[in-house]
C-alpha cells in the first residue's frame, strides 16, 4: 500500500492541564474525502488544529505521537509552511475571515504566500466564482455583509486561492440554509473530483457520510469506529449514537 498523505499516530494533547486528544491514530489518502465525526467537545477541532500546526495560545500542545505528510513528520513545522509548502489549507469554525474587507480582498490576501504565476492566480480566481457564483456576484461588497453561508463559501474560496491541494473543513453545514448548504457540498465534490483530498469534520453526521468516501467515530478524544461510510452507517452503535436511531 502507498504511504498515505496524512497519518495522524498515536496522538495524545493537551490545553494547559486538559488532556484533548488521547491517542488517536487515522489516514487521509490522496484525493480522499475523510471525515470525522463526533458530539461537541469530542475532539474534533482539535485534531484539524494540530495537523494545521497552529501556533499559541489558540494551538494544543501535542505531548505525544506524530502527525506526517507524504512520511514526514510535520510537528513542529510553521502554520506558513503548512499552508505554502505543503498546500495544506483549514478552514476554520468561525470563518475568520476580514469583515471590513471586501470579498475580493480577502480572496487576494489569501494569496500572499503564493510562489507560482500570475496566470495560475487568475485561473484560481476564476475557479472560485465559478464554483460560488454568489461570491462573484458580490465581489465588491464587505466580507461582514455577506449571510454566513456566503462567508462559509468566502472561506473556502480563500483557502482555494491559497493554492491549497488539502482542504481540512470544521464544520463547513454550520449555520447553512438547506440551499446554501447543498450549493456548498456540491462545490466540495467538484474540487475532489478534480483531485483534491478533503478532511472534514461535522457534527451533522449523516451529511458527512454521505459525502465522504471514509470516516472515523471520535468520541472524548478517541476513536471509537472507523469505516467505509456505507458501512459505519449501517453500524447499529453508530446509528444509535450519531444517526438519530
Ligand atoms: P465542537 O464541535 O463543539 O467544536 P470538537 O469535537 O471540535 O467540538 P474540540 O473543540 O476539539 O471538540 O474540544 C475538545 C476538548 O478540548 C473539549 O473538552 C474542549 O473543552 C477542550 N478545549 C478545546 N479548546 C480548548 C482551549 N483553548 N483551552 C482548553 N480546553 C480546550
Amino acid at each position: 500500500m502507498s504511504t498515505p498523505l496524512i497519518e495522524v499516530e498515536n496522538l495524545y494533547v493537551k490545553y494547559g492541564n486538559i488532556e484533548a486528544l488521547h491517542g488517536i491514530n487515522f489516514t487521509v489518502g490522496e484525493g480522499e474525502i475523510v471525515t470525522l465525526i463526533g458530539a461537541n467537545g469530542a475532539g474534533k477541532s482539535t485534531t484539524l488544529m494540530s495537523i494545521a500546526q497552529l501556533p499559541p495560545p489558540e494551538a494544543p500542545k501535542v505531548i505525544k505521537g506524530d502527525i506526517r505528510f507524504k512520511g514526514q513528520s510535520i510537528l513542529g513545522m510553521s502554520p506558513d509552511k503548512i499552508v505554502a509548502d505543503l498546500h495544506v489549507a483549514l478552514v476554520p469554525e468561525g470563518r475568520h475571515i476580514f469583515g471590513n474587507l471586501t470579498v475580493e480582498e480577502n480572496l487576494k490576501l489569501a494569496t500572499y504566500a503564493r510562489k507560482d504565476s500570475q496566470a495560475d492566480i487568475q485561473r484560481d480566481y476564476n475557479r472560485v466564482y465559478s464554483l460560488f457564483p454568489r461570491l462573484d456576484e458580490r465581489k465588491k461588497q464587505r466580507s461582514e455583509s455577506l449571510s454566513g453561508g456566503e462567508q462559509q463559501m468566502l472561506a473556502v474560496g480563500r483557502a482555494l486561492m491559497s493554492a491549497c491541494r488539502v482542504v481540512m473543513l470544521d464544520e463547513p453545514s454550520m449555520g447553512l440554509a438547506p440551499l446554501l448548504m447543498y450549493d456548498m457540498f456540491r462545490a466540495l465534490k467538484e474540487l475532489n473530483e478534480e483531485g483534491m483530498t478533503i478532511l472534514l469534520i461535522e457534527q451533522n453526521a449523516k451529511l458527512a457520510l454521505d459525502f465522504a468516501h471514509r470516516g472515523y467515530v471520535i468520541d472524548t478524544g478517541e476513536i471509537v469506529a472507523e469505516g467505509p461510510s456505507a458501512s459505519l452507517m449501517d453500524d447499529p452503535e453508530v446509528k444509535r449514537a450519531y444517526l438519530g436511531g
